[in-house]
């Protein structure tokens, strides 16, 4: 699947550089073009990908801080520029366009729906939302931004995958290793993802295509990643368990929304050498996902990998009943009403009914 790829805000940029990154070392050839769009210039400073600074007029490149209505805002005024500068990424060969943005900040946040909005009036391509949720302890203006946020790109884009900061983060590391180890996470979910359909040079097709990814993403709203991979055996016949078991990690434990195993669509694609994949393992890991998952619609196939691990991953479509996603709901709904209150309580010293002294 050649997705063409868009990084909005910071995370956005990093990420989607961090996916580009992955799928060359891959050799998929599956990213087309990157475009990193900012407020912000010293945030495109860093990035080896295509930039474009908008909003120049209104915040003269300093970004927008945490303000997604102004995102918002200036995506909207400068979306001419933003398709112009479109022009040579989507092309004809693109199946799929990835937004890409951290949900919880300013530009990301309030340019992601913006933009999928006016892509889908434009391209007959599905336009996809990759959302980062902010953590539990990234403060009340990042969960209400996240919350507005989510719910407005859930609408405009074909489908928002998701991906919460907590899933992977260790206690121990400092905020920006913890992003890196992060992004290398999501790149390596999501480059498995789009080098469906892809001929890997040396090993042949993949017997899944992009157009099984798209349908498995069709239910719309909400969807997340898992991945899990293990050593594999020589023998085929060895390798029946260790697919069904990573398979049981990759939507238990590695789920880039954790504790969201139930949707209605899923694809579980098996990637490793062909030598040593074992089509009864595929199918048994296909099944144990439709128990699982309670999903009707459970696609499958394998992706020839060179290498002696097997991977696997697993999209699940449909998750808006998550209980982690109502959990974030409620947490940004209470820091919506937080932040207002808090709003209020700065005004109440412009109000006319106590007359300044002078
Ligand atoms: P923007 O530049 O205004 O769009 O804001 P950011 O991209 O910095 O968005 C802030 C949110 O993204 C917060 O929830 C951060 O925790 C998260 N974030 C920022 N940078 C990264 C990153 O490199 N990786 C990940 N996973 N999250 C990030």
């Amino acid at each position: 699947m050649k997705a063409a790829l868009v990084g909005l805000g910071q995370a956005g940029g990093r990420i989607a550089e961090a996916i580009r990154d992955a799928d060359r070392q891959a050799g998929y050839g599956a990213v087309g073009g990157v475009l990193a769009v900012n407020t912000a210039r010293t945030d495109l400073t860093g990035l080896d990908v295509d930039t474009m600074l908008i909003g120049q007029d209104r915040v003269a490149g300093h970004g927008v801080g945490a303000d997604n209505e102004l995102g918002a805002e200036i995506m909207t005024d400068d979306r001419g520029e933003v398709l112009a500068g479109l022009d040579g990424i989507i092309t004809a060969e693109t199946d799929a366009v990835v937004l890409v943005a951290g949900l919880g900040g300013g530009t990301g946040s309030g340019a992601g729906p913006v933009l999928a909005q006016e892509l889908k009036r434009i391209y007959d391509q599905p336009i996809y939302g990759l959302g980062i949720l902010p953590g539990r302890d990234e403060g009340a203006l990042y969960q209400q931004n996240a919350g507005q946020s989510l719910k407005t790109f859930a609408r405009e884009a074909d489908s928002l995958l998701l991906v919460e900061n907590d899933a992977w983060r260790q206690a121990d590391e400092s905020v920006a290793a913890s992003f890196r180890a992060i992004n290398e996470k999501i790149a390596r979910r999501l480059d498995f993802l789009f080098a469906a359909g892809e001929g890997v040079e040396g090993v042949g097709e993949s017997v899944v295509d992009a157009s099984e990814v798209i349908n498995t993403l069709r239910p719309g709203d909400m969807a997340a990643v898992g991945y899990a991979a293990a050593d594999a055996a020589p023998d085929p016949g060895e390798n029946v368990n260790v697919i069904t078991s990573t398979a049981r990690r990759a939507l238990l434990t590695g789920m880039s929304v954790p504790e969201t195993t139930r949707g209605e669509a899923a694809l579980v694609l098996v990637a490793g050498d062909p030598d040593r994949l074992s089509r009864k393992g595929i199918e048994r890991a296909r099944k144990w996902i439709e128990s699982e998952t309670g999903t009707m619609v459970v696609r499958g196939g394998d992706l020839p990998i060179r290498g002696d691990r097997i991977a696997v991953v697993v999209i699940l479509s449909g998750i808006a009943g998550s209980p982690r996603l109502q959990s974030f709901l409620e947490r940004a709904t209470a820091a919506s009403q937080a932040v207002e209150e808090e709003t209020d309580r700065k005004n109440a010293f412009q109000n006319d009914e106590l007359e300044d002294l002078f």
